[in-house]
This record gives structure tokens, C-alpha cells and sequence, in this order.
């Protein structure tokens, strides 16, 4: 069971509502008790009308992180192909905020796409 804090939670949801129509993108940091609490926004990200892309080498190796979070403008959570091909080399937890980027309408996926179980904490 993934565990991601409010605080966090609204975080992205805020950041999804304020760069619609485009898409952002960050990396999801653990805390000690492996709950999602910190999003990491990279300064070279590329934020698209239809797409996001993390530029991998702008990740700071020094930085842990659990797995990466963004947002679609459509009411779609479901991966992409491209969104599989970077799971796959950021981590194992990564959440997909769909339109209108509420508590109802995000999902979590392991590295191959597959839906995970979560709960929000506070
Ligand atoms: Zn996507």
C-alpha cells in the first residue's frame, strides 16, 4: 500500500490545475516512514501541451526519490507508451493526475504500469 501525505497530495493537484492545459512533471520523494511527502520539480523539464518529459541528466544523482508524478489534460489517467518507457528509469511509484485534478481522478502505477493500491495520510 502507497502512502502519499495530504500536503503533498494537494501540492500536485494545485500545480496540475495551474499549468493546464499543459502537463508538468516532477520526481516523488520518500520520507522515513516511506510515505510520499515531497515533490521535486526539475528545472529542465520540458512541460508540453500533449506530452512532459523529464531531461534525466538534470536529476541531481545525489537526490533519493520513490518515482516521478504528472499531470494529463484529459480526463485519462492510463500510462502512455512514453509515459511506461520513463517509469521504467525513475522509480518504482508513479502517480498520473488526470483532468480536473482532484482526489478522484489520479492514479498510481508501479514501474510497468500496473495500478497501485494507496491511501492518503495525513
Ligand atoms: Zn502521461
Amino acid at each position: 500500500m502507497i502512502k502519499i501525505k495530504r500536503t503533498a497530495l494537494e501540492f500536485m493537484l494545485n500545480l496540475a490545475r495551474n499549468m493546464y492545459p499543459r502537463e508538468f512533471i516532477g520526481l516523488l520523494r520518500e520520507n522515513n516512514k516511506k510515505e510520499i511527502y515531497e515533490v521535486l520539480l526539475l528545472p529542465r523539464s520540458t512541460y508540453g501541451r500533449n506530452f512532459s518529459s523529464l531531461d534525466h541528466y538534470m536529476a541531481p544523482y545525489t537526490v533519493k526519490y520513490a518515482g516521478s508524478v504528472h499531470s494529463h489534460p484529459s480526463p485519462n489517467p492510463r500510462p502512455s507508451a512514453g509515459d511506461l518507457l520513463s517509469f521504467s528509469s525513475t522509480g518504482g511509484v508513479h502517480i498520473i493526475i488526470a483532468y480536473p485534478f482532484t482526489e478522484y481522478s489520479f492514479a498510481v502505477y508501479n514501474k510497468k504500469g500496473e495500478p497501485l493500491e494507496f491511501e492518503v495520510v495525513e
